[in-house]
């Protein structure tokens, strides 16, 4: 559980620098960063590393040396959060999110759900995926775009794969908009518990596995696949890693959705995939993040 967050107050093209220069962090430690408009009116900004247990001096410096020359003037500031469970807290006063067609909510706001929302249902979890993240909601949006356009509707996208699927949200999307089955995995247990939690609260069991691994290195794949699709939001890097591995899992004419890369490497990780013999077909931009989709 984290419960402090270390931040810098800027502008938006400065938090998204940020962001990329902190990238790093979360690469190699897992740590969630973010960033948001704290003032709309005034354009300020906050590029922000949440951390758990007692705030650590030495990540202070690992922060400052990320952001380096850049931010040599701008000040780390620290947040605590007390005892409190800063995720169930946040995603309470969170509002729900809306995405293509689907609305992201909590179980305090079922209320907000229209008749033709899309609806997912999710519990404050440790696992990444609220909907609020760019790439999350990129995802979702491109989702439905894609299984939407694919010849035969969505039943005939039939399996998925969402590797990297943290709290579910993209796994039980899918479910939603047509009876596919679906392997959603992810290298971290406690994501796995907390997804089996929330395709419960979806009713979606019948549908969705959710599988412990760290990237192809499971059995699951090959009993599964070959995928009609395959979602990877994870990071610009390891993404490229897996290029080869993407593609020996995809079924032919099948589509590829990437995301959790940010603007400036959307270059680089289009290379790595053409090199696969797989093409651009369209990008959505969200808050410096792009998802992209590819063929
Ligand atoms: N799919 C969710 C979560 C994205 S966060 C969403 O779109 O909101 C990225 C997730 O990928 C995290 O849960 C992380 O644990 C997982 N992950 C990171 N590297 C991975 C790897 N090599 N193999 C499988 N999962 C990985």
């Amino acid at each position: 559980m984290s419960d402090h967050r270390f931040y810098i107050v800027t502008d938006e093209a400065g938090a998204s620098r940020a962001l990329d220069l902190l990238s790093v962090l979360f690469e190699e430690d897992g740590l969630p960063i973010a960033t948001m408009e704290t003032d709309e009116a005034n354009k300020i900004w906050e590029a922000s590393v949440y951390a758990s247990g007692e705030p650590d001096p030495a990540l202070k410096q690992r922060i400052a040396a990320c952001l380096g020359e850049d931010f040599a003037g701008t000040p780390i500031e620290i947040e605590t959060f007390g005892d409190t469970d800063w995720i169930a807290k946040s995603l309470e006063g969170l509002k729900p999110v809306r995405a293509g067609r689907f609305l992201v909510h909590g179980a305090h706001d079922r209320a907000a759900v229209r008749t033709n929302d899309l609806a997912i249902e999710l519990e404050a979890g440790q696992a990444f995926g609220t909907g609020h993240h760019g790439t999350t909601a990129g995802c979702l949006e491109m989702i439905d775009r894609v299984m939407r356009a694919y010849p035969g509707g969505p039943r005939a996208m039939d399996p998925v794969l969402d590797l990297g699927t943290g709290s579910g949200v993209l796994a039980i999307a899918v479910a939603k908009l047509g009876p596919v089955r679906v392997l959603a995995t992810d290298i971290d247990p406690v994501a796995i518990r907390v997804a089996r939690e929330n395709v419960k609260s979806n009713r979606a069991t019948a549908r969705i596995a959710c599988v412990t691994a760290p990237g192809f290195h499971s059995t699951a794949f090959a009993r599964k696949g070959p995928f009609k699709l395959i979602i990877a939001n994870i990071l610009a890097r390891p993404l490229m890693r897996m290029a080869p591995d993407i593609r020996r899992n995809l079924a032919p004419g099948g589509s590829v959705i990437l995301s959790g890369i940010l603007a400036e490497q959307r270059r680089q990780v289009l290379a790595a995939y053409s090199g696969q013999g797989l093409r651009h077909v369209s990008t959505l931009w969200r808050n410096g993040w792009v998802t992209i989709h590819l063929k």
